[in-house]
């Protein structure tokens, strides 16, 4: 159930609009830049830091999506092996500068995995990552380059993250199992 909202559709816009300017400055540019969001909601949140870089630079921003699955029951319990099912990467990685986006950045191992897939595709110069919620718990030395917000969470809590390209609103609340 929810417990209660955490970012309003506002908050998420300003949080992108902010990453979107800290990823042109450590970059100097976008010069060799890739955005990849990692299915589900890590799509339509690199779209739209994607846009938003194009609307600062004036300059188009490839981009690309991995699928990754974790197999675990719910979200309280121990993450499993996330399983890559599908890259659709429109652009050779190698020497490029790849941006990884998620929705939430949890125990690590999807991330992993990305790294795991990118690494199999080619050799990226660097890879970042841009998270909109990091709730804490990792059980891996994995951190975000880019955060829209720390929200640490117990492990009983879970942070539902609603897109409109997704969930038809943009929101950010707690639930609790
Ligand atoms: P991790 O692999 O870091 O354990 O979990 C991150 C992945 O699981 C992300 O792709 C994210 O979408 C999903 N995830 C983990 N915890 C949560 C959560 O509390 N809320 C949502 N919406 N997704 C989560
Ligand atoms: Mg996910």
């Amino acid at each position: 159930k929810v417990k209660k909202e955490l970012i309003d559709s506002d908050g998420i816009r300003r949080a992108l609009t902010r990453i979107s300017h800290e990823i042109i400055e450590k970059n100097e540019g976008l010069e060799d830049v890739i955005i990849i969001g990692i299915r589900t909601r890590g799509v339509p949140l690199a779209k739209r830091i994607a846009s938003k870089l194009e609307e600062i630079e004036g300059k188009q921003v490839p981009r690309g999506i991995l699928d990754i699955t974790l197999y675990r029951d719910d979200l309280t319990t121990i993450a499993n092996q996330p399983i890559v099912h599908q890259t659709e990467i429109p652009v050779d990685i190698t020497a490029k500068k790849v941006i990884l986006v998620d929705d939430v950045l949890y125990t690590g191992r999807t991330v992993r995995s990305a790294l795991d897939a990118l690494m199999d595709l080619g050799r990226p110069k660097s890879i970042q990552l841009a998270i909109l919620v990091d709730r804490g718990h990792r059980e891996l030395p994995i951190r975000a380059d880019f955060v829209g917000k720390n929200l640490p969470t117990s492990k009983s809590e879970v942070i539902g993250v609603n897109l409109k390209e997704v969930d038809g609103e943009d929101g950010v609340v707690l639930k609790e199992y």
